[in-house]
């Protein structure tokens, strides 16, 4: 018998440990073992916010995202990666996920998957570069592909969103810094239908139901 308390089924004591109950994805979300939830099964995908000065990379040395997450979960098979890399000095909403299958359907640029960047630059825009980043007649110094068209909002004079359907290397700023800009400060707000939730502060997490995986795509 397990004492009262320890063990609880959507928040109701479980005092018969003999009984059977059905191992479904949502089961260690609805299930806790002394207050705490059990671990997600394969096939979690996580939210966070990502704090400014830490790196995607499993092997790069310093601060990397996934010493933000439980420390036990670095040992889980299949591993947990990040959907697409943010810069160390890009801040926001980062996907995290151990289904490499979704990560591909993610990451893919023939999914069109909008990623949503909010910039600050060094220089006022100039008015130019919205119908510039959207004609797809960009290429980026060193590459020989033009870049698909992009959306640009401009918020103020050196502020703005940008909306982008690949993950080239570094290309929010390599966008800006084609058109004679430089990027101060970067963050992450969308990807597809997914929006940093209000109020979560960098370095928080949490996992992704099934609907709101379903609204990425
Ligand atoms: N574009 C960048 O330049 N940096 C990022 O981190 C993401 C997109």
């Amino acid at each position: 018998m397990a004492k009262t308390g320890r063990i609880t089924l959507d928040a109701v004591d479980v005092v018969d440990v003999t009984r059977r109950i059905p191992v479904t994805k949502d089961l260690p979300a609805r299930m806790t073992v002394d207050g705490k939830p059990l671990d997600p099964v394969a096939g979690m995908v996580i939210l966070l916010n990502k704090p400014l000065g830490m790196t995607c990379s499993h092997k790069d040395h310093g601060p990397l995202v996934y010493d933000i997450l439980p420390e036990r979960w670095k040992r889980r098979d299949p591993a947990i990666s990040t959907i697409g890399r943010l810069d160390k000095q890009t801040s926001g909403l980062l996907l995290l996920t151990d289904d490499g299958a979704l990560l591909h359907r993610i990451i893919s640029p023939k999914r069109h998957v909008r990623k949503t960047y909010r910039a600050l630059l060094a220089r006022p825009l100039d008015g130019t570069e919205g119908n510039l980043f959207a004609s797809g007649c960009l290429t980026l110094r060193g590459e020989s592909t033009r870049l698909a068209p992009a959306e640009l909002t401009v918020i103020s004079e050196r502020e703005a969103l940008l909306s982008v359907t690949e993950g080239r290397y570094h290309q929010v700023r390599r966008m800006f810094a084609a058109v004679g800009n430089h990027v101060e400060e970067l963050k992450r707000e969308r990807v597809g239908g997914l929006s940093l939730p209000d109020g979560m502060a960098p370095g928080q997490w949490k996992l992704l139901t099934n609907e709101d995986i379903a609204s990425i795509f």
